[in-house]
């Protein structure tokens, strides 16, 4: 499942700190990271993501690769549990250069993932940092019509898609929460983008498993011209899946990244 991703061309180790951590909703924390190091970042918006790197339990600091190209991780692995830290993938939601900060917002699934533990409790001040991998949302020229899928680890790059669309874009967002309090009042997108939140109220069932359904069961959707999916692996393949054997899309108008596992933790 190795998805076609556009790199920046600026990529470095970039120290930065906590700034703010407000809890948009019940399953939601929006952390603001700054720093002077930040100057210069390419931050290109969709879904772009990083490797955000954030200390264990009981390190008083924050050690981070000095290896600016692809070979930060093999440094990192090399290093004693004791000095290493988490290293895990967000997107980041905003950027705002002139203040040298980003936002990156964390579906918050308890003390289980030590991201989510941890952005559940960072507060100003505390040590992070962050290498720019890239984007993987690269609709065709003409791809007018067009089908967004994700569980609540995608909202955030789906919601930063939709607010840069042309204003022409048709098509349909399928978006999945923990709960109902977490669907967003607002959604900045083009008038023609139909959006259905899909919260799981406690229905029981692994995330992704309602988008796919909708999806699947979908009846005005016909075959877009592009579609994004990820967020739970299954939700990703399952969609794919559903999309070449019935609704006869080419693979090439489909990207689709696992962003993470039921029951595995993401390395790093
Ligand atoms: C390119 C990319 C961009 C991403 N952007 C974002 C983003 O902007 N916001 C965001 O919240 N996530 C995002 N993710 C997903 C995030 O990286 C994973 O959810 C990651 O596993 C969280 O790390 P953790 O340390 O909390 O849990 P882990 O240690 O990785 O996992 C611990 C346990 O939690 C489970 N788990 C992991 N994630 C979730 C989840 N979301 N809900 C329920 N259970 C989970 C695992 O299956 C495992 O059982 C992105 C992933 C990728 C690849």
């Amino acid at each position: 499942m190795i998805p076609k991703v556009k790199r920046p061309g600026d990529r470095r180790v970039i120290p930065l700190e906590v700034r703010a951590n407000v809890r948009v909703s019940p399953s939601f924390s929006r952390l603001t990271f700054g720093g002077p190091a930040l100057a210069g970042f390419t931050g290109i918006g969709l879904d772009h993501s990083v490797r955000l790197f954030f200390p264990r339990a009981g390190q008083d600091r924050l050690w981070l690769p000095s290896l600016n190209n692809d070979a930060w991780m093999a440094q990192t692995m090399l290093q004693p549990v004791s000095r290493r830290p988490w290293v895990r993938n967000y997107t980041v939601y905003a950027y705002r250069p002139d203040e040298q900060e980003l936002d990156i917002e964390f579906a918050l699934h308890g003390d289980h993932g030590p991201a989510s533990a941890w952005a559940a409790r960072a507060r100003p001040g505390d040590p992070a940092g962050i290498f720019a991998e890239g984007y993987s949302y690269l609709p065709p020229d003409g791809a007018d019509r067009q089908l967004l899928v994700g569980d609540e680890s995608a909202l955030p790059a789906i919601l930063s898609i939709l607010s840069s669309a042309p204003a022409g874009l048709t098509g349909h967002a399928f978006l999945e929460v923990p709960e109902s309090a977490d669907i967003r009042e607002h959604v900045d997108r083009p008038e023609g983008v139909r959006v259905t939140w899909l919260p799981r109220d406690g229905s029981g069932t692994i995330p992704g498993a309602l988008a796919l359904e909708a999806v699947r069961q979908a009846p005005g959707l016909g075959a877009p011209d592009y579609a994004w999916i990820a967020g739970e692996s299954r939700l990703a393949t399952g969609v794919r899946r559903h999309l070449v054997g019935e609704r006869h899309l080419d693979k090439k108008q489909i990207a689709f990244i696992g962003y993470w596992r039921h029951g595995r933790s993401s390395p790093g």
